[in-house]
């Protein structure tokens, strides 16, 4: 999944970033309204993190200009101040939820957990396919109950995949989600990827879960895709 985040204080940004990539996350930094607000229209996000204090556009602002266009990219404000007044003109400039600084990182997490499953329209943080479970939170994978291992990268694509299960993904929007604003999107490293996915995930079961469509781009399923 995708992440951007706003937030003027560098070595803030830095600590967040660092924690969230360590957990499979791509990430992308914007250190001011404007630059945020540009990133948030051209470039596509799962959540955005969105500091409210920010110089050249409020935060507040931002959400509002961003809302504006109609994007419903999941936000989540963050506060300095422990004031409800911050908070209701968060929420009501179209924010979906706000965490008060200083926080744990923890708790960031939690909360970016509980937006995702929203955004995707699941109950649980469990993802599901037959004999197929993923834990997002644990970054746990199993099949037929035992453990499988896989780098963040691999785990940030099939959890696209079981995200968005039975729907095509395109290969634009594995590498939209899944890598950074500095990635090349010519080479064909998501292939390679899916894979090695395949592999780990498929080999020795009757029932392939991941498809690929040529052309297309990629399922996860438990019946064979039709195109
Ligand atoms: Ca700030």
């Amino acid at each position: 999944m995708r992440i951007l985040l706003v937030e003027d204080e560098k070595r803030l940004s830095h600590y967040i970033k660092k924690g969230l990539v360590e957990e499979g996350f791509a990430v992308d930094q914007a250190y001011d309204g404007e630059e945020g607000l540009y990133f948030a229209k051209e470039e596509t996000y799962d959540i955005i993190i969105l500091d409210v204090m920010l110089p050249k556009l409020s935060g507040v602002e931002v959400c509002k200009r961003f809302r504006g266009f109609k994007k419903t990219t999941p936000i989540l404000m963050l506060t300095a101040r422990s004031e409800t007044e911050d908070k209701i003109l968060g929420l009501e400039s179209g924010a979906d939820d706000y965490l008060t600084k200083p926080f744990v990182f923890a708790e960031l997490k939690a909360r970016i957990n509980a937006l995702l499953r929203r955004s995707y329209r699941q109950v649980s943080n469990i993802l599901t396919i037959r004999d197929l479970e993923i834990d997002p939170t644990k970054h746990s994978v199993k099949r037929d109950k035992k453990d499988i291992k896989l780098t963040p990268k691999e785990f940030a694509i099939l959890e696209l995949l079981m995200r968005r299960k039975y729907e095509v993904v395109t290969r634009t929007q594995v590498i939209e989600h899944v890598w950074d604003y500095n990635f090349d999107s010519l080479s064909n490293v998501v292939d390679v990827f899916i894979g090695t996915l395949r592999k780990k995930i498929d080999r020795g079961h009757k029932t392939k879960l991941i498809h690929t469509l040529h052309g297309v781009g990629y399922m996860i399923s438990d019946k064979t895709p039709k195109v």
